[in-house]
């Protein structure tokens, strides 16, 4: 029996590793999901055998109640809604692994105490755990505005976060001292000192950081699970840890690549604290702005030889990707070129852009990154931005106080044309003004991206 769940859990292991390498490509990432949940099941039956001394009753109401929740959650969740969803999600799994920790603690005071590796994971995994639900439930909350989004800061933050970080390292010290049998009172101490930590970590984190700070936190409880598996000797939980705290990490390395913000910069930059939105370097005000009409924007595509569609986090909220790519096959059946631009932080979560425009069949050649994108503005007649803002602002080159300075964006000021659909002059997500909206080559198509989209394609149609 013993071989026949240890041979389970290495395939479920396998199934895993293979899923994430599926991820890889959007034509393989539908196999991988499954392939990975194949491996979930076989790893939840696995570990249900395995299971000793705890009523069978309520391993299944926790299944059921968890499963239920899980499954209803997640076919109501809106795309745009993905970010705090996972951020709920992840603080679910910090909070399980302090959960483990915090009785294997007791077990512990109630013995003589426990070998130096069992305690160190015991340590770590409360730690970390209870610091990746807390900063998880801060992220959620702000995601979801129940909170404000902007960073929360106050002086001598810093120096607060270092001192209970001492704390918590003095009393995590105590506790691999005496193998694990300190006080209760102690450890629940530095149960709260991690809860805290957690809270004060992510307050001063601004809006657009928060999915970096999301991914990050992913990593603390991928990390957090790894340790518990030391703890509670679980091979599964270990790798299973690792995988997500190594995914987790690189996935945070990329984003900040993408938005060229160290992390550092990140975790303490206070991201868009400064309230109001960053005046563009040469903004003239809103006369300068051009607006125009979808009959006029019509006849400019309908007769261009190459137009680049640039979605961003606007077309998620209006569900406009099928009505994009309507428009775009009216194009095309017209001799149009039609190609999408997609930066890698376009929308909320890596991939949004991707996973949207799959969605409504756009073929994967037709979406080019970022590097492949840029060279093409220059030879485009028409520029359609739908919906993206930061990702297109121009300041991020050229204006050495704009937050997002250094940030690579997408040239569409380098086409001939560049009409922006979006519903007013209200700001993109890092609260900064675009001086794209006032170059003598924009104009502007006010109105909700789909509605916009549609009488496009049926003005086009009518030509
Ligand atoms: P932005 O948030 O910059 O802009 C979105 C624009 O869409 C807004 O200006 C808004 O203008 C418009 N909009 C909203 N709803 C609609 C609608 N129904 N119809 C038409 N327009 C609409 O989005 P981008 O995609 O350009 O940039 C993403 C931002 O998120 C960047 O700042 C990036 O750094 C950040 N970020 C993204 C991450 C990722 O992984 N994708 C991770 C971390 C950060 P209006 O209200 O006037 O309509």
């Amino acid at each position: 029996m013993t071989v026949a769940l240890s041979l389970a859990n290495l395939v479920a292991v396998a199934l895993f590793i293979y899923g994430l390498h599926q991820l890889n490509s959007p034509p393989t990432a539908r196999a991988g999901n499954q392939l990975a949940m194949v491996g979930m099941a076989i790893a939840l039956v696995s570990s249900l055998l395995q299971t000793q001394g705890v009523g069978w009753w309520a391993i299944l109401v926790g299944v059921i109640l968890g499963g239920t929740i899980g499954i209803v959650a997640a076919l109501r969740v809106k795309m745009t809604a993905m970010p705090q969803m996972v951020a709920l999600y992840n603080g679910a799994g910090g909070a399980a692994a302090a959960a483990i920790s915090t009785l294997e603690f007791f077990v512990l005071a109630s013995g003589n105490g426990e070998n130096a590796v069992v305690s160190v994971s015991l340590v770590l995994s409360a730690i970390i755990g209870c610091l990746s639900f807390a900063g998880s439930i801060i992220a959620f909350l702000k995601l979801q505005e129940l909170m404000t989004g902007r960073p929360i800061t106050y002086p001598g933050q810093q120096i607060v976060n270092g001192l209970i970080l001492l704390t918590i390292l003095g009393l995590a010290g105590w506790f691999v001292v005496t193998l694990g049998t300190m006080p209760v009172l102690a450890f629940v101490g530095l149960l709260i000192c991690a809860l805290l930590l957690g809270v004060l970590f992510v307050l001063p984190i601004g809006g657009a950081d928060m999915p970096v700070v999301i991914s990050l936190l992913n990593s603390f409880t991928g990390l957090a699970v790894a340790v518990t598996g030391f703890e509670i000797n679980s091979t599964l939980l270990i790798i299973c840890g690792a995988l997500v705290g190594a995914s987790g990490t690189l996935l945070t390395v990329m984003m900040g690549k993408a938005m060229n913000r160290p992390l550092t910069n990140v975790l303490f930059g206070a991201f868009g604290s400064g309230g109001g939105s960053e005046p563009a370097a040469g903004s003239g005000g809103p006369q300068q702005i051009r607006s125009a009409g979808a009959d006029d924007v019509a006849i400019m595509l309908a007769y261009a030889s190459k137009v680049i569609f640039v979605p961003g986090y606007g077309m998620a909220v209006a569900q406009a990707q099928h009505s994009v790519k309507a428009l775009a096959d009216q194009l095309e059946k017209r001799g149009v070129q039609v190609l999408y631009a997609i930066h890698p932080v376009a929308g909320r979560m890596p991939g949004h852009m991707n996973v949207l425009l799959a969605e409504s069949n756009v073929p994967y050649e037709q979406l080019l990154d970022m590097e492949d994108a840029n060279p093409e503005f220059s030879t485009t007649d028409v520029a359609l931005v739908i919906g993206a803002n930061d990702v297109t602002n121009p300041a991020a080159r050229s204006v050495k106080s704009s937050p997002i300075y250094g940030m690579p964006i997408l040239d569409v000021d380098k086409a001939a044309n560049v009409i922006v659909l979006k519903r007013s002059m209200r700001s993109g997500f890092a609260g900064i003004d675009n001086p794209l909206y006032e170059m003598p080559n924009t104009s502007m198509l006010f109105g909700d991206a789909k509605a916009s989209v549609d009488a496009l394609t049926s003005a086009v149609k009518a030509l």
